[in-house]
């Protein structure tokens, strides 16, 4: 079997509280493929854009690393010094932020900052003319290489957003909500003109959203977190028909479906705190099926079928 693009095994972060540190992400495991879309869904605060910025090593203080490995194209991240590390980041992974003006400098043209970029991973070539070809690879008009990030819509930032993470032929993109502060009709075209350039590019998408309808919808695996934990991982298809772990259910409920008639149900309760989450399950104050065991111990990843693992009690009891 090939060896995974991205492995990530057993992340911890945390963050420096003044009550003490507070784990965001707990032993996360996960793995991309070359030319997969992993989406990796969860509702805000489980840690999954920490997860993203831990793997790219630009965790904002006082989020620290404090466990684990990640490994990209048989690299591991986390041993290279920042010349190493500066040599994959952008030129072989790459990230679009939910905001473009995180990625992009308010002064300076498109033009120049990707030029920088270029320059930075030794490009030899014109850069202007690179940067008018990228623009017009997100549907821009390569008039705008002069334009100033300020000067463009949203959608037009987040399109200039996804050329700068596009300019050095990425073999796999990081997309954190890139999408989430966009009217539907631009969400829709931009995720569209993705998945054509990944499918002409062949790169590799790491998709964060709490969108779950929408992740199922351009997601070849799904990973679920909850709390800082992994909860549920399959492809997607199998997670639409067949999700074991309540939480998993529970999104996917919460969203109406374009052809469904149903209304869509919340979760009760609010995700728990992770200065002090409760023992055993994270989910059971707010699971139905809550048993004694759920209280007392954390569920184990069980596998369900191929690609197919939950951490469920009831779920694992249940299994064919
Ligand atoms: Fe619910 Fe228990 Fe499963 Fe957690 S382990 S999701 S509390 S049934």
């Amino acid at each position: 079997m090939a060896e995974p693009l991205l492995e990530v095994r057993d992340l911890c972060v945390d963050y420096a509280a003044p009550s003490g540190r507070v784990r965001a992400v707990d032993r996360v495991s996960l793995t991309v493929d070359r030319g997969e879309v992993l989406g990796l869904a969860g509702e805000s605060g489980c840690g999954k854009s920490t997860l993203a910025q831990a793997v790219l090593r630009i965790l904002p203080p006082p989020a620290v690393i404090t466990g684990g490995h990640a490994w990209f194209e048989g690299q591991d991240l986390f041993a290279l010094d920042e010349p190493a590390l500066r040599k994959v980041r952008w030129k072989r992974l790459s990230m679009v932020f939910q905001s473009a003006l995180d990625s992009l400098s308010p002064v300076l043209s498109l033009a120049e900052q990707i030029g920088d970029a270029l320059r930075a991973h030794d490009f030899t070539g014109s850069t202007r003319a690179r940067s008018r070809e990228l623009l017009q690879l997100v549907d821009l008009d390569p008039l705008l290489v002069d334009a100033y990030p300020h000067q463009l819509s949203g959608g037009m930032r987040q399109r200039a957003g996804i050329a700068l993470a596009l300019a050095l032929d990425p073999a796999l993109v990081l997309l954190d909500e890139p999408t989430t502060a966009l009217d539907v009709i631009v969400e829709h075209q931009i995720l569209q003109r993705l998945l054509a350039l990944k499918a002409e590019r062949g790169f590799a998408m790491v998709f964060i959203t709490h969108d779950l309808a929408r992740m199922l919808q351009i997601a070849d695996r799904v990973a679920i977190l909850y709390a800082g934990r992994l909860v549920e991982v399959a492809p997607a298809q199998t997670l639409k028909r067949d999700a074991r772990h309540p939480y998993t259910r529970g999104l996917l409920a919460a969203f109406p479906s374009v052809h469904g008639t149903g209304e869509p149900q919340g979760i009760g309760g609010m995700p728990p705190s992770l200065a002090n989450p409760p023992r055993g399950c994270r989910f059971h104050p707010r699971c139905e099926l809550a048993i004694d065991i759920c209280r007392k111990e954390q569920p184990p990843l069980v596998q369900f079928g191929e690609k197919h693992f939950a951490a469920c009690h009831v779920a694992a009891a249940h299994r064919l």
